[in-house]
């Protein structure tokens, strides 16, 4: 079984990526053309302007996105990125993403994204409030927590998202806190989901090295990205006894074959907003940490980053997707051809949107659950999705690849929901 890759040949091309994803596993599930001509385009697409004073008193219009692409399994979710080169293509990829990743995890969402066109590394704390205030006023419309609910995603933070709150409020007129997740915890915001995408990470990867017999205590790993995915990863990776051997942000990476001092490293970049500086480590590019030698690579950042270009140079036996899309159809099949696992993103980074889940459920019963209880949630659903999907995997899609198998094991969970609600009139197959 290949996978189809986009017909340009155009490896950023990410949305045309994910249609053909998306179609293959249709076909491959042999379920009704109906099922790809609903999932193919967004239910809904905004786009706003958002006028903001800056602090010099000039006003700029940012662009903001939502793309609501299909709510099948309740409410669209997901989050809203802040970032310089986000494109109406990109959001639309990434909600389908939600989409498959809500229904491969069981969260009762469907799948939604945004973005506001900036780079909130040159905005100061109050234009950031005024961005993100500004973003829900204009699209307020078509938010709500029975309706659309947002969340962090690149460089939005737990602060943006209680802005985001607190001005939906406004606008409601009373307090609306469960209209975005991600929030303070002092605002309705719910223990552990900072690092849930990391920690749903880590679970899966555990529970993937069980399976594949690779060593987890010990394990060599390398990190593409120290933000809020990569930073916890480390953190927690090494908590486990993992080994991090290499981490990298949108700058500069870093090395030590012998294992780095994750706690050190973070704080470092905590403090300082760099991994610059830091004592006895090899600086080493964003591209060289994907091929270094380990045994476990987490890329925790952008899309796109493991291509035709570098994947026949990946030395890890796994690769856990903490960033959404990371991987190329073109490396994949490369992937593939070494017999190197990667645990797809809407399985490996679907702790965030769980713990999100698990934040919405408290705001509508307006209860709290405590850390403890959170973590032992999140390890059950991740562990419990991790093997369904591998064994769907290891039954259906032999010769293919296990991002192949979680889209047919999620999109047929979405056919199936489609089909009692009645929009597929003839059954969910051909
Ligand atoms: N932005 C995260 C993701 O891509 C979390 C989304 C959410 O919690 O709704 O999965």
């Amino acid at each position: 079984m290949t996978r189809e890759v986009n017909q340009a040949g155009n490896e950023d091309n990410t949305l045309r990526a994910t249609l053909n994803m998306i179609k293959q596993a249709t076909d491959l599930l042999e379920l009704t053309p109906d099922v790809y001509e609903y999932l193919r385009v967004p239910m809904r697409f905004v786009e706003i302007a958002i006028p903001v004073e800056m602090d010099d008193g000039s006003i700029k219009v940012f662009t903001g996105y939502r793309s609501q692409h299909n709510n099948a399994l309740g409410p669209f979710k997901g989050g809203i990125r802040f970032h310089p080169e986000s494109n109406p293509d990109e959001v639309k990829a990434l909600s389908m993403w939600m989409t498959l990743k809500c229904s491969l995890v069981g969260v009762p969402f469907g799948g939604g994204k945004g973005a506001v066109v900036c780079d909130p590394r040159n905005l100061s704390l109050r234009e950031k409030e005024k961005v993100s205030r500004g973003y829900v006023r204009a699209m307020g419309a078509v938010l709500g927590p029975e309706t659309d609910i947002p969340a962090p995603d690149v460089y939005t933070t737990a602060q943006i998202m209680a802005w985001m709150a607190d001005e939906y409020s406004n606008i409601m007129r009373r307090p609306t806190f469960g209209v975005v997740t991600g929030k303070p915890l002092a605002v309705g915001g719910c223990a552990g989901r900072e690092e849930a995408t990391s920690r749903g990470c880590v679970y899966v990867a555990k529970e993937a090295a069980r399976t594949l017999a690779i060593p987890f205590k010990g394990a060599r790993v390398a990190i593409q990205g120290a933000g809020n995915v990569g930073g916890f990863a480390a953190l927690l990776m090494e908590e486990e006894g993992c080994k991090i051997v290499a981490i990298s942000d949108s700058r500069s990476g870093i090395y030590n074959h012998a294992g780095l001092d994750a706690r050190e490293v973070i704080a470092h970049k905590k403090k300082t907003g760099s991994l610059e500086g830091i004592t006895g480590v090899k600086q080493i590019t964003n591209e060289e940490l994907l091929t270094i030698d380990c045994d476990i690579l987490i890329p925790a950042a952008m899309e796109n980053q493991i291509t035709a270009k570098n994947a026949g140079d990946v030395k890890a036996k796994l690769v856990v997707e903490g960033a959404n899309g990371p991987t190329t159809p073109e490396a994949d099949q490369i992937l593939k051809e070494k017999n190197i696992l990667v645990i797809p993103d809407i399985l490996a980074n679907s702790g965030g949107v769980t713990v999100s889940y698990f934040e919405w459920v408290q705001n509508n019963y307006g209860f709290r659950w405590d850390l403890a209880t959170v973590n032992k949630r999140l390890e059950e659903k991740m562990v419990e999705a991790f093997n369904l999907v591998y064994g769907f995997y290891c039954e259906k899609c032999t010769g293919s690849d296990m991002r192949t198998g979680a889209y047919m094991y999620s999109i047929q969970r979405i056919a199936e929901a489609m089909h009692y609600r009645g929009w597929l009139r003839n059954g969910t197959q051909r």
